[in-house]
């Protein structure tokens, strides 16, 4: 879906643990590059082609992946990503989450022992597949790290928010050419209303909503959340019902 010019939000279909989803990276885009913002789950990468391909992006413009956090919905795909594009390139993180998506720290959500009570419902195929991919999630090197308020002088500036609580090192980017939030997992449409973060898969939710702060303050439009996708109505007063007050 074209969000705004060069700015196009892929559905990536996703099957993982026994359910269905749809993911929503971003891409990114001007005249000299293509940045792609989260990777999908493994498995994903043709997936993420032929979304390029129909945005009119040839896969070989990318230079940049910034990866907002580590969970394995959203690193998933970087393993292929990267060898698709013969090394040339660089992944971006914050670096809270770096130690995780390098794999020197074991991912916070989905270690064997975390995801059991989902695993042992699975059908006894599906289990091994599952527990496999818990026990060797895709990992890469994080080239650079990220830093709250960091401006990335790439296609018409892109702002770094740090935005944690979902995990330590998530962060959340600002597209100051076309007002775009892309909010990761720092929110999520349901239902078509924008919503704050979701419970069960925030690591810290007192952290999680004071990072909705951010938001306010900044002159947003629309919305992509990684779940839930696309969202533009109302959006800042939207923030505004989100956010705490008084924090
Ligand atoms: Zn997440």
């Amino acid at each position: 879906m074209r969000v705004a010019n060069g700015v196009e939000m892929l559905e990536l279909e996703a099957e993982a643990f026994g359910g269905r989803s749809t993911l929503c990276p971003t891409l990114i885009w001007d005249n000299q590059m293509a940045i792609l913002v989260d990777t999908g789950m493994p498995g994903g990468l043709e997936q993420i082609r032929s979304a390029m391909e129909k945005a009119g992006i040839p896969f070989g413009k990318l230079q940049a992946v910034i990866l907002t956090h580590q969970d394995l919905d959203h690193i998933g795909g970087i393993e292929e990503v990267l060898e698709a594009s013969e090394g040339s390139i660089q992944v971006y993180a914050h670096e809270l989450d770096k130690p995780y998506i390098e794999g020197t720290l074991p991912l916070i959500k989905t270690t064997a022992a975390r995801m059991a009570p989902v695993l042992n419902s699975l059908p006894e195929d599906e289990r091994k597949t599952a527990l496999q991919l818990c026990e060797n999630p895709p990992h890469a090197k994080v080239d650079r790290t990220l830093t709250d308020g960091q401006l990335l002088p790439w296609c018409g500036g892109i702002r770094v928010l740090f935005t944690p609580g979902h995990t330590p090192g998530h962060i959340s980017l600002y597209l100051e050419q076309s007002k775009v939030l892309v909010a990761a997992d720092a929110m999520i449409v349901y239902g078509g209303v924008l919503r704050g973060p979701v419970q069960q898969t925030t690591v810290d939710m007192e952290t999680a909503l004071r990072s909705l702060g951010k938001f306010t303050e900044l002159d947003i439009e629309s919305v992509i959340c990684y779940h839930g996708g696309f969202y533009n109505h109302n959006v800042k007063e939207r923030l505004q019902e989100l956010a705490p007050q008084g924090l």
